[in-house]
């Protein structure tokens, strides 16, 4: 996510925040220190009440990253790896690398989450009602934490996708129509529907009570939601498309080979600019030695390309992520996501048979949505 920011690593868990997070946490412990806490203890100072505010702020935080990791911790252990969450505005996102290949996977990594929340609720709730006869500000804030991950939990749950009782929703769905495209396509539009009530909700809220602040945050999350459900409906739509197709029916042959002693000042006028092209094999001992990219030639300055040589700015053959023709389009995509990068050289028997790019895998998906016939290759799991 952009504008997010790395906090710490748990778990084998990377913790990003994005700014948006933050503005969070300002502001809910501002409303703690000004509001609540003023209100309930009169007698104490600012800097107890400031503290108090943080305190409790940065307990919501560990909630919240709690019924994130719950959903990692158990993607992890069913071998669906997750090497980040980051948190913002509303909450969290843990970042699987692959979807969940059962509709009994799809369910225990979703319903981890809100059965984290109401854990810790009910933990807070215990600890208010033994604190409350003798500590008054710790039980406090127990029992307004309580209830905050108890709404949290609560809020998850509504059936919508992608909120984690969409994900229950899909997985049931999933195990009755044996399709995933098929459910995830109908969680995507109870979510819709979902995001498109609570911002009728938080229009309700305006106008009868006046409260203009919980209306337009009400509007924001149904606004929020209600592209989530769109992408992500488009995501797995995209998956499932290309997971039909083979990486040997979109190879690009039309690339050109250069030698590894030839100059980037060459390379760049002979080969890159004429061409527009974006990479190239370099010959090697026995077939590819290496591939080189306008980025590789970046990574020069300008004054050093009349005296470098291709074989020392290049991805050398051994470093470079290579693909087989047989794998899918997904696969070749999530390849390219891990290692940063445009394009793949296809590699059959140890010779270079083409390159794969993103651009083109992009095209096709674009191309087969635009002509109606990327739905119809479903197939039972
Ligand atoms: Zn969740």
């Amino acid at each position: 996510m952009q504008g997010s920011f790395r906090l710490f690593r748990i778990a084998g868990v990377d913790i990003d925040i994005h700014w948006s997070w933050l503005l969070v946490f300002i502001l809910l412990t501002w409303t703690l220190a000004t509001g609540l806490f003023g209100e309930e203890f009169s007698g104490w100072t600012q800097a107890e009440r400031w503290v108090a505010a943080s305190a409790t702020s940065i307990v919501f935080f560990g909630s919240i990253l709690a019924h994130e990791l719950s959903h990692s911790i158990v993607a992890n252990r069913l071998g669906i790896p997750v090497r980040r969450i980051t948190l913002f505005v509303f909450g969290g996102v843990s970042h699987l690398e692959s979807e969940s290949r059962t509709p009994r996977e799809e369910f225990l990594i979703a319903i981890a989450g809100p059965a984290t929340s109401f854990v810790i609720a009910g933990l807070l709730g215990g600890l208010w009602v033994v604190l409350s006869p003798v500590r008054e500000p710790a039980a406090f804030a127990a029992g307004y934490l309580a209830v905050a991950n108890g709404v949290i939990g609560i809020f998850n749950l509504i059936p919508g996708f992608p909120l984690d009782g969409g994900r229950v929703l899909r997985a049931f769905l999933w195990s009755i129509t044996n399709g995933l495209l098929r459910a995830t396509r109908l969680a995507s539009w109870v979510g819709t529907i979902v995001a498109y009530g609570l911002m009728v909700l938080g229009i309700a809220v305006m106008i009868l009570t006046g409260e203009i602040l919980s209306g337009v945050w009400f509007i924001f999350i149904g606004w929020f939601l209600r592209n989530a459900a769109e992408t992500s409906y488009q995501q797995v739509l995209m998956r499932h498309l290309l997971s039909a197709v083979p990486v040997r029916s979109l190879l690009d042959r039309s690339y050109e080979w250069v030698a590894p002693n030839m100059t980037l000042q060459t390379l760049l006028d002979e080969h890159i600019l004429p061409r527009s092209a974006r990479y190239f094999p370099v010959t090697g001992g026995s077939g590819l030695g290496g591939v080189i990219t306008p980025k590789d030639v970046r990574r020069f300055p300008k004054t050093a390309w009349a005296s470098t040589a291709v074989y020392q700015a290049m991805t050398p053959a051994e470093r470079l992520a290579v693909i087989s023709p047989e794998v899918s389009l997904d696969e070749a995509l999530q390849l390219m996501s891990k290692h940063s990068t445009q394009q793949l050289p296809v590699m059959e028997g140890g010779t270079l048979v083409g390159f794969v790019t993103r651009q083109d895998i992009m095209r096709t998906v674009q191309l087969r949505v635009e002509l109606g016939v990327a739905e119809k290759r479903e197939t039972p799991v």
